[in-house]
C-alpha cells in the first residue's frame, strides 16, 4: 500500500465552459478504488499548506497577492483560470499533499498525489494552470528540514518544467531533468540542470530508449537520496496538448523504467500527477490508473 494524497476540493468545478479538465481529479480515485488497486484508508486528505513552506520557494509579494485576491488581471490570464478563495485553497492543499507525501514515503518507498505537478508556477507568478508549485515546495523543505541533501526531479509531463527549473536553477542539491516536446510550450523555455528535447511525433520507442539510457546514468552520477518524479500523462499521441506521438502501453513502459530504478536503487520517490488532455476521458483516466497499478506491482 501506498499513500495517496486526495481532497474533495481537488475537483473543485471551475465556471461552465472552462476549457481546463477537472473530471479527471473525480474519476482517477473513483477508478483505483472501483478496481482494487488501491484502499480506501490509502488517501490521506491534505490540509493547508503552512505558508512558511510556501515562501520558502515562492515570494511574499506573490503569495500575498494570491491569498488576498489581488493579483493583476494580466498575472491571473497568464494563469489560465478565473482566481477565486476556493483555487487558492485548492493549490495550498495540493501542495501539503506533496509535502507530506515525500514525508510518507520515506516509510512506504512511493507516495502519490491525484494532483498537483504544477511545474509552471514560477517563484514569483503562475503560469499554464500553475498557481503554487508543489514539487518545488516538497524539494525545499526536504533540504530545510536535513531530510534530504541531494534531490533529482525526474519530469517527463510533455512540457518543460519551466517554473521548476528557474526555481533551482543555482542550487546544488537539487537535480533537475526534464524531457518534454520541443515545439510545445513553454515556447521560451528554461534551462533545467539536463533537457532533453523530443521531436514532434517522437514515438514510444524513441521517448523508452532515451529515458532508459539517462535515469540510471543520473541516479549514478548524482546519487540523489530523495526523487520526485512528475508522471504528465500528456505524451499521448491523443494529447490535445501534446505533440508526441506515445501509447497508453508506452507510457505505462514509461512509468516502470522509473519505479524499478527507484525501487532497485532504494530511494524514496513522490508523484504527482501533471498533465492529460486527450479528448476521451477514459483514455487519460487509464494512463493516470496504469502508474498507480506500476506502482502497486513493483512496491
Ligand atoms: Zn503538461
Amino acid at each position: 500500500m501506498f499513500p495517496i494524497a486526495y481532497h474533495p476540493i481537488y475537483k473543485h468545478p471551475l465556471p461552465d465552459g472552462h476549457r481546463f479538465p477537472m473530471l479527471k481529479y473525480e474519476l482517477l480515485p473513483q477508478q483505483l478504488l472501483y478496481e482494487g488497486t488501491v484502499q480506501p484508508n490509502d488517501f490521506f486528505e491534505p490540509k493547508i499548506c503552512d505558508l512558511e513552506y510556501v515562501l520558502a520557494v515562492h515570494t511574499k509579494e506573490y503569495v500575498n497577492q494570491l491569498i488576498n485576491l489581488s493579483l493583476e488581471p494580466r498575472a491571473i490570464r497568464k494563469i489560465g483560470f478565473p482566481l477565486s478563495a476556493d483555487l487558492v485553497e485548492r493549490e495550498l492543499r495540493i501542495a501539503q499533499g506533496t509535502l507530506l507525501g515525500c514525508q510518507k514515503s520515506f516509510d512506504t518507498k512511493i507516495s502519490f498525489n491525484i494532483a498537483g505537478g504544477t511545474h509552471h508556477a514560477y517563484a514569483t507568478h503562475g503560469e499554464a494552470f500553475c498557481l503554487l508549485n508543489d514539487q518545488a515546495i516538497a524539494t525545499q523543505f526536504l533540504l530545510n528540514n536535513k531530510l534530504a541533501k541531494k534531490i533529482l526531479i525526474i519530469d517527463l509531463d510533455v512540457h518543460q518544467g519551466n517554473g521548476t527549473a528557474e526555481i533551482f536553477k543555482s542550487n546544488s542539491n537539487v537535480f533537475t531533468f526534464s524531457t518534454h516536446g520541443k515545439s510545445n510550450y513553454p515556447f521560451k523555455k528554461e534551462k533545467s540542470d539536463l533537457d532533453i528535447e523530443f521531436l514532434d511525433n517522437t514515438n514510444d520507442d524513441v521517448f523508452l530508449k532515451t529515458i532508459s539510457e539517462i535515469i540510471p546514468r543520473l541516479i549514478e552520477q548524482q546519487k540523489p537520496d530523495f526523487i520526485f518524479y512528475l508522471a504528465g500523462v500528456d505524451i499521448l499521441a491523443s494529447d490535445k496538448l501534446g505533440k508526441l506521438s506515445c501509447t497508453i502501453d508506452g507510457c505505462k513502459k514509461r512509468d516502470e523504467i522509473v519505479f524499478e530504478l527507484c525501487h532497485e536503487y532504494q530511494i524514496p520517490v513522490q508523484v504527482s500527477m501533471g498533465g492529460g488532455y486527450s479528448p476521451e476521458i477514459k483514455t487519460i483516466i487509464e494512463a493516470h490508473t496504469n502508474t498507480y497499478r506500476v506502482a502497486k506491482s513493483i512496491f
